[in-house]
């Protein structure tokens, strides 16, 4: 490997573990300390990257550590969800420097998307020539990485580009899968070798990540886990085919189970009825049983299927499982072939919680300047 590459490779771990040590990164990349210090003056050289002596240089030689360069590049992300929206500008090394957000209505797409471009512009004006690039997350499915249907609050085709038209570099996709890339990263998942990823809110996503690559299937549109046929048989879902998992796991379902009206914040309702019945409501709780044990079962259909060595639930599943832990507990074991029953696949809860699609949005945009970068330097 040239030293270019390598360099490269050194800005990589910069940017994965914020706070790396010239030294640990030598070590890392299996290079001398001599080297490490030639890599490290051309990367400062760049303005990508700075160094500081480590605070915890409490024994031994006092080293110093990669941090962002504090005029270095920037990445925005944009979370669009059911209701609001949120826009996070992230320096290398995932350290967010601003944040904004707004809300929206279901019937809004018109409004809502020139009003997130606005707050875009404000941000690259806040940050002048430093925003290098876009990452999009959406609450539903994302086409060709830029058209987003989201079905739940009634966008359609609706071209997430037109955030930033022109901007130099551009990811968009859908929020599940990108939470599942930001636990992968930075989260829970970073040492699983299959990971299944559940994310709940108005209906349910997710990714399978594979040695933290997203399995992306032929259309860029595997992961819909919701869109299972393992659910109620009694609902329609907003996606056209009936008895879908995620149907029958979500705000909505929950509403249908105690009678109530089809909520218009089906995460909210979920949200309330899930801590009436951890208070011990018990209507509450026969509902949430319900959905954690149709939860618990969908969880063991896709370990048996997928060979996973880990789970992670993400946004409302966490609080399901925590309504009704047993009812969750005892599905899955049972959908457990047996022979996985022994040790049954972990089941953990995401750590980046509201985090994770924004984080996830911004990291697939700094592949893309790593790109750039090793293009121009060659
Ligand atoms: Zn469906």
């Amino acid at each position: 490997m040239s030293l270019r590459p390598m360099a490269m490779e050194m800005l990589r771990l910069a940017h994965l573990h914020p706070g790396i040590t010239r030294a640990e990164a030598a070590r890392r990349l299996g290079i001398g300390s001599g080297a490490a210090s030639d890599l490290a003056a051309s990367l400062l050289g760049t303005g990508l990257l700075a160094e500081r002596p480590t605070q915890a240089a409490g024994r031994g030689r006092p080293t110093r550590e990669f941090v962002a360069a504090p005029r270095g590049p920037l990445v925005l992300a944009v979370a669009i969800r059911h209701g609001s929206w949120r826009l996070d500008a992230f320096a290398l090394g995932d350290r967010r420097l601003a944040s904004v957000s707004g809300r929206h209505h279901g019937d809004s797409q018109a409004r809502a998307v020139p009003a997130i471009a606005t707050a875009v512009t404000a941000m690259r004006r806040r940050f002048p020539g430093r925003v290098r690039g876009l990452g999009v997350s959406g609450a539903g499915t994302v086409r060709e990485g830029r058209w987003l249907d989201a079905t739940t609050f009634g966008w359609r085709g609706v071209d997430l580009r037109r955030i930033w038209p022109r901007a130099p570099l551009f990811a968009a996709g859908n929020d599940a899968t990108l939470a599942a890339i930001a636990e992968g990263l930075r989260g829970t998942a970073r040492t699983s070798d299959l990971t299944v990823h559940l994310h709940i809110d108005v209906g349910l996503g997710g990714a399978v990540l594979q040695a933290g690559a997203v399995v992306e299937g032929a259309h860029r549109l595997a992961g819909e886990f919701g869109h299972m046929p393992m659910g109620d048989q009694r609902i329609h879902c907003p996606c056209g085919a009936r008895g879908c998992w995620g149907a029958s796991l979500d705000g909505t379902y929950l509403a249908f189970l105690l009678d109530d009206p089809p909520p218009t914040d089906p995460v909210g309702y979920a949200q309330r009825v899930l801590e009436r019945a951890h208070a011990g409501d018990r209507a509450a709780r026969a509902a949430a049983r319900r959905v954690a044990r149709t939860l618990g079962r969908g969880t063991a259909g896709l370990v048996n299927a997928l060979d996973a060595d880990l789970v992670v639930l993400g946004g409302l599943a966490p609080d399901i499982v925590k309504a009704a832990p047993a009812g969750f507990d005892s599905s899955y074991r049972d959908g457990l072939m047996a022979a996985r029953r022994e040790i049954p696949t972990p089941v953990q809860h995401a750590v980046l919680g509201e985090e994770g699609p924004l984080i996830g949005a911004a990291e697939t945009v700094w592949p893309l300047l790593w790109r750039q970068l090793s293009a121009e330097t060659r």
